[in-house]
């Protein structure tokens, strides 16, 4: 049986005061979405979205079940 499964992150996982959650099939699509988010809400620029960050938001990204 064929599982359906989504990605999700939430950004106070990585110590931010934020209600914000990022969902998508594919980690890239979470990543998107977070620097997206960074720059909006966090007032970060497209060169905070470092390597470590990604790594961060990657370790913090969750499957689950729909
Ligand atoms: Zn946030």
């Amino acid at each position: 049986m064929l599982q359906m499964f989504t990605l999700k992150f939430k950004c106070k996982d990585i110590g931010f005061d934020c209600g914000f959650v990022a969902k998508g099939k594919r980690l890239d699509e979470i990543l998107a979405q977070c620097a997206m988010h960074a720059q909006r809400d966090h007032g970060m620029k497209p060169e905070d979205m470092t390597e470590e960050l990604k790594n961060k938001i990657s370790a913090n990204t969750h499957r689950v079940l729909f």
